[in-house]
């Protein structure tokens, strides 16, 4: 199996290969032809196995293969929302983002706690394809009204367990109300508990079950 079996756009199979990355590892070769065919997906995958390019390649191939639904071309309307229990996640999340989008026109930033809002606030008045975020400041945002999250149109759950122990549970039922319901997400997870499987079941819809 090869990333080009995968059916991927070219200029994320360069950016792949520049990373020198040769074949798929197990999660990436399961998930990614699932979203590409934009379903969504549960997946248990741990740190280490490769699970962040398994959600941003297929997520930016589908980024950049479907024009943006937005009635108003000059405004760049934010379509995927990844969310991190941490800030490091998400800043490591972001980094890959632009890493494997390099050779696309598609637009990221990454939002978290602990630091001034103005320049976050700056780079959503510029315009984004992608945030990255963790969930009590992209509330923040929410509140001052500086993200406007009616047109996303992806989702990415990563690292669901954590944000569920670290008590995220109000704030990620408070995100969910503000994304359209007509979207594809991706939950990804390192334990099934019994609280992970209600998430999904309130998050997912006929969800593929992947477990590497
Ligand atoms: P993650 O589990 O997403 O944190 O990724 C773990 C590490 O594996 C990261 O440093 C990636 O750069 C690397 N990686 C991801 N996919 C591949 C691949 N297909 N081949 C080799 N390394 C990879």
């Amino acid at each position: 199996m090869t990333f080009e079996d995968l059916g991927l756009r070219p200029e994320i199979l360069r950016a792949v290969s520049d990373q020198g990355y040769t074949e798929p590892t197990p999660i990436q070769a399961q998930a990614i032809p699932v979203v590409l065919q934009g379903r969504d997906i549960m997946a248990g995958a741990q740190t280490g196995t490769g699970k962040t390019a398994g959600f941003t390649l297929p997520l930016l191939h589908r980024l950049a293969t479907h024009a943006s639904t937005s009635t108003s071309p000059a405004k760049h309307p934010i379509r995927a929302l990844i969310l991190t229990p941490t800030r490091e996640l998400a800043a490591q999340v972001e980094e890959s983002v632009r890493t494997y989008g390099k050779y696309l026109p598609l637009k990221a930033t990454v939002i978290y706690g602990g630091v001034n809002m103005n320049p976050q606030i700056d780079a959503l008045r510029a315009g984004v394809d992608i945030v990255v975020a963790t969930p009590g400041r992209l509330l923040d945002h929410v509140q001052q009204k500086s993200i406007n999250l009616s047109k996303v149109e992806f989702l990415v759950l990563d690292e669901a367990d954590r944000m569920l122990d670290m008590g995220f549970l109000p704030d990620l039922r408070r995100i969910m109300s503000l994304l359209p319901a007509q979207r594809q997400s991706l939950l990804f997870s390192a334990t099934f508990a019994e609280e992970i499987k209600r998430l999904s079941d309130s998050l997912l819809r006929d969800p593929v079950l992947i477990e590497v």
